[in-house]
């Protein structure tokens, strides 16, 4: 008996640091995929179309939309960002697990429509230090920047559904709480559905 695969979903502020942690998550579980949405904003430098993002024009989005393409949709800073529904169904149904970027009214869409998931809100631990991050990370103008930030205020305001809270203060810390969320995850029955069927006759299983 195969488990579904785990589909965890992870929203913060733009800036926070989610981006940098899901990177690092990934090395960590190297089976698990990432959920590769689709966007209107254009790739910022060293982004891939197909990895990071499908860029995509804004009457190309609109078709999609149509075509009920997207599990959800959102308008964020001004972008259109969709994530492929058949894409998640397909992966979890065959026991692939999977990581999802999304903002929180994505997240909560989700939530609501696949009932299943780990919704984990990774928080900056300031506004002040969201600030810096996201002016040290240089790939955004003043204007867009203060315009994240009064987003943020909003979003956190809105995370009360997420199952898990993450603090992103030191890195290293943050990323070891993260893999712990995921690893207790990965102990809960529903991930071993043969384990009682395994011990009680005579096998082994080692985790
Ligand atoms: P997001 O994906 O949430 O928009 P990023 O992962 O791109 O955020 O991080 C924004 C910036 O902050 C990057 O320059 C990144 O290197 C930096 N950063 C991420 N986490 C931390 C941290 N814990 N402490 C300091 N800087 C961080
Ligand atoms: P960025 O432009 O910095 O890559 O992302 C901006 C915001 O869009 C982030 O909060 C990110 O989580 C969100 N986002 C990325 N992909 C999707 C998606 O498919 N759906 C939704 N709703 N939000 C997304």
């Amino acid at each position: 008996m195969n488990p579904e695969g785990m589909l965890l979903v992870i929203s913060a502020p733009s800036g926070a640091g989610k981006s940098t942690l899901i990177r690092m998550l990934c090395r960590d579980f190297p089976g698990f995929g990432f959920s590769v949405s689709y966007t209107t904003r254009p790739p910022r430098e060293k982004e891939v179309h197909g990895k990071d993002y499908f860029f995509v024009s804004r009457e190309q989005f609109q078709g999609l939309m149509e075509k009920n393409f997207f599990a959800e949709w959102a308008e964020v800073h001004g972008n259109f960002y969709g994530t492929p529904a058949q894409q998640i169904l397909d992966s979890i149904r065959e026991g692939r697990s999977l990581i999802m970027d999304v903002d929180v009214q994505g997240a909560r869409q989700i939530k609501n429509s696949l009932k299943r998931g780990v919704y984990i809100f990774v928080f900056p631990p300031s506004l002040e230090e969201l600030r810096q991050r996201l002016m040290q990370r240089g790939s955004d103008p003043a204007g867009v920047i203060k315009n994240r930030l009064q987003n943020a205020v909003l979003e956190i305001q809105k995370s009360d559904f997420f199952d898990y809270w993450l603090v992103n203060d030191e890195i290293n810390a943050s990323h070891a709480r993260l893999k712990a969320i995921v690893m207790a995850e990965m102990l809960r029955p529903s991930f071993n559905p043969d384990l009682i069927r395994k011990i009680t006759s005579g096998e082994r299983h080692d985790s």
